[in-house]
């Protein structure tokens, strides 16, 4: 991935805007742009959009909608931005996160409103660092019908998207001002396509197994669950630019992937009053802190494995997930009437089954922190059905990557701005800090979609006012 100083003797073709990446935050962008009647081209390297966010359970949080005062949920962009902070750590960008928090509401209306999208919120349960239920799904809660619905509204709307087109170098002349894009077909043939400004939607680096065991030691050969196109272009470029990169050894993590299925098991499982255990049968942790540091903690027990342990009316609430019901249907979701039969399904010694089911129970029932500094408050007794997945931890999705401004713009690592550079969702630094503990439910998809409308108003600006 290079950038090229010398730039070609024209550009076969050009656009305004060119945006790199036909994920959530591409399409995002691309709406926005164009609705401030700019016209823009997307580039994807793949046949059919899917990224990430196809992956993912298409889960955005925001605060204040009109979808939580429907079911009487208080919230407010404030709250949501104390949340995000708290669980990075205080590390995110103060400007940035009170952005996103403050767009986040408009964005989903405007998906909602503008664009039809049938968003509800998630009012079951609770996910760890959010004092508000404030996750709004598709019907679904799956991230293809996100990306297909996105996708469907940009073909509505003719914005023009090439597909088979890996951007593979960016035209920049000495001033760092992108130029244009070079693009390979994937029979290596070569194209160039002109700009006035240019959005990074691009992703971040879990693709890229080099840049992670740099970065990410922690989760140097740990399965990566996210899209493999997504290689660390957008930061090998601003590397190359002098753009500043930041927090590039943050990442959502998720400690509950079911194995060897390789399906997510919703944290639902462990939120609604279920727990781990290891191999041994023992409990390691305070679950509840959350499923990305949970990764880390899951891949250090023996032979990586834990198991999640639940019950029926906790699988209830879990098969609103796409993910969840494939999970059953795959054979993933063991079931047993008695701890002593589901530790003889699991091949887990029972007695320590038993007495870790037991240290929970009573914990529950005391309601007390138990020895990890784990709360059950509020949560039922797990009883007959009990269900179990054994489960291993993954990386997700990287945090780290362009740092921007609230405007979304690239900047520089000497200061200031790249004039027309513009990086959102994975390819810009996220607001999760430089740990995986510091990634709030719904970080990736936010900075994805906010960051993403948000851009394509700016990029617009930028070339309405004369670049
Ligand atoms: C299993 C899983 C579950 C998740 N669940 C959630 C969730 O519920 N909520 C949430 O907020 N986040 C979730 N995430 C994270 C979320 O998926 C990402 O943060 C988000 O999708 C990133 O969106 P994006 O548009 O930046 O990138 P992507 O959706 O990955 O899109 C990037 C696109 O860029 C293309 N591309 C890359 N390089 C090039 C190139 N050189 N030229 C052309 N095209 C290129 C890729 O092919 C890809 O289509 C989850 C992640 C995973 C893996």
């Amino acid at each position: 991935m290079t950038v090229k100083a010398m730039l070609p003797r024209g550009f076969a073709t050009s656009a305004p805007i060119v945006i790199v990446g036909a994920g959530a935050a591409g399409f995002c962008a691309a709406l926005s742009a164009h609705e401030a009647g700019v016209d823009v081209v997307v580039l994807e390297r793949d046949s059919v959009p899917r990224g990430s966010t196809a992956l993912s359970a298409g889960l955005i949080p925001a605060a204040g909608t009109r979808f939580q005062k429907t079911l009487c949920i208080t919230d407010s962009p404030a709250l949501f931005a104390a949340d995000i902070q708290r669980k990075a750590h205080g590390e995110a960008d103060a400007a940035i996160v009170k952005s996103v928090a403050q767009e986040a509401g408009p964005t989903i209306e405007w998906l909602a409103d503008r664009y039809g999208f049938p968003f509800s919120v998630v009012h079951d349960f609770d996910y760890p660092g959010h004092s508000a239920r404030r996750m709004h799904g598709l019907p679904t809660r799956s991230g293809v019908e996100l990306i297909d619905r996105l996708r469907q509204t940009a073909d509505e709307a003719e914005i023009p998207l090439i597909l088979n087109a890996t951007v593979s170098a960016l035209y920049a002349g000495a001033d760092r001002i992108i130029r244009g894009v070079e693009l390979t077909r994937p029979d290596g043939t070569r194209d160039t396509l002109g700009c006035q400004a240019l959005i990074l939607a691009c992703s971040g680096y879990g693709g890229a197994a080099d840049l992670v065991a740099r970065h990410i030691p922690e989760m140097r050969g740990a399965s990566y669950f996210g899209h493999p196109g997504n290689r660390g272009d957008a930061v090998l470029w601003g590397d190359a630019l002098g753009a500043k990169l930041l927090h590039m050894s943050g990442y959502q993590g998720h400690g509950s992937v079911a194995h060897p299925h390789g399906v997510l098991i919703t944290w639902a499982v462990i939120m609604k009053g279920g727990f781990q255990v290891n191999t041994k049968g023992v409990r390691f942790s305070n679950e509840s802190a959350g499923y990305s540091e949970q990764a880390a903690v899951v891949l250090a027990q023996p032979d990586g494995i834990a198991f999640d342990i639940f019950d029926e009316r906790i699988a209830a609430i879990a098969r609103q997930f796409a993910d969840f019901r494939e999970a059953e249907t795959c054979g993933a979701v063991i079931e047993a009437s008695t701890v002593a039969l589901l530790a003889e399904r699991l091949k887990l010694p029972s007695s320590a089954l038993a007495q870790s089911f037991a240290e929970v129970e009573e914990t529950k029932r005391a309601d007390k922190e138990d020895r990890f500094g784990r709360s059950f408050a509020g949560a039922a007794p797990l009883s007959p059905p009990f269900k179990a997945v054994k489960v291993t931890g993954a990386l997700f999705h990287t945090q780290g990557g362009l740092a921007v401004d609230e405007g979304a713009r690239a900047l520089s690592s000497q200061g200031g701005g790249l004039p027309n550079l513009f990086a959102v969702g994975g390819a810009a630094a996220g607001v999760s800090g430089s740990l995986a503990s510091g990634y709030l439910s719904g970080n990736g998809l936010l900075t994805a979609t906010v960051l993403g409308r948000i851009a394509g108003k700016g990029a617009a600006n930028f070339v309405t006012q004369g670049g």
